[in-house]
């Protein structure tokens, strides 16, 4: 019996998945395409780095940095920030999710689970709650004060591969790391504002102050700029630039994305920002948001990723750490 099991064990060789650390049986000549059994992220003997003590300092985009420190310049603006969400969202918002959505856990959704963990163990952070929502839209978000939680839409999950959903994974946990979740909830509150989705009797006081004061402006253009230091903390966790280019393709592609080229899409993300400066991307966007379009923000992501690799500022930092 003994002989028989060794003869079994020994078809296949035993690999260690380089992001979740779990141990796999790969048959010969099944390597190529094998992934892992836990976290479904392909297998193979490159290392992959855990970030021990990384601080936002070190990827997030100059632009956010200083559209964070103006907006945060503003006396009292933290506080009635934070007072908005909690009179308006806070308890309403996990309510919604954790009624109206699955909750990820190592039995539900145990692949995204060990995603999660994955993300979290390589920028350093503790484990939020993550919610699979029902919802066609391709999109993820992350809210919360004191909690923090990341919402994934099925749209999402149906569209990105196993790569691609650990990079919108990831870049929603740099959101915690780099500390803009509190921002990014009050952005989201405005924007429903905005939008008339929302009520806000019980903030009523707050929202004139903080619209007194141009906060939900500055809010709204740091947000788009807070998203260019979480696709570098995406990066830092896939550790491939490719995945977050394909990733950006998809999202900007939507369901033709298939048959959109990468090397032209690339080529595009190149391209977009030699002509403009801050100043009139400034405009751009702000004509974009009020014309209820985010299409062509891919590309400007993808074309800002393209400049922090080539950089080699994304090369030190693997180093180093
Ligand atoms: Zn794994
Ligand atoms: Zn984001």
């Amino acid at each position: 019996m003994a002989s028989k099991k060794s003869t079994s064990a020994s078809k296949g060789k035993s690999l260690r998945c380089r992001f979740c650390a779990q141990k796999n049986t790969v048959r010969e000549g099944a390597r190529a395409k094998a992934v892992c059994g836990k976290c479904k992220l392909p297998l193979s003997d490159e290392p992959h780095k855990k970030f021990a003590d990384l601080t936002k300092h070190e990827y997030v985009h100059p632009a956010d940095s200083k559209a964070l420190a103006a907006l945060r310049a503003v006396p009292g603006v933290d506080t009635a920030l934070r007072k908005l969400i909690q009179v308006t969202g806070e308890s309403a918002i996990r309510v919604m999710f954790s009624a109206s959505s699955v909750k990820v856990t190592p039995k539900q959704f145990p692949d995204l689970h060990a995603k999660l963990q994955v993300a979290c163990t390589t920028l350093g952070v503790d484990m939020p709650d993550m919610f699979v929502q029902q919802n066609p839209i391709v999109n993820a978000f992350t809210m919360g004060v004191d909690k923090h939680i990341i919402v994934l839409h099925s749209g999402l999950l149906e569209r990105l591969n196993d790569e691609e959903t650990l990079a919108v994974i990831a870049h929603e946990v740099g959101h915690i790391h780099a500390e803009h979740v509190l921002y990014l909830t009050a952005a989201r509150l405005f924007e429903a504002l905005a939008k008339g989705t929302m009520m806000v009797v019980p903030g009523s006081e707050i929202i004139k102050f903080l619209i007194s004061a141009g906060i939900s402006g500055a809010l709204l253009a740091w947000a788009r700029r807070a998203e260019l230091s979480c696709d570098r903390a995406a990066l830092l966790v896939t550790q491939d630039p490719h995945v977050i280019g394909r990733t950006m393709m998809q999202l900007a592609g939507g369901t033709v994305a298939s048959k959109i080229d990468y090397d032209q899409f690339l080529e595009q993300g190149r391209e977009f920002k030699k002509d403009y400066d801050d100043k009139f991307l400034d405009k751009f966007w702000a004509d974009i948001i009020n014309a209820g379009q985010t299409h062509p923000f891919p590309i400007w992501r993808v074309s800002e990723i393209l400049d922090w690799v080539d950089s080699g500022q994304y090369a030190d930092l693997m180093e180093k750490k």
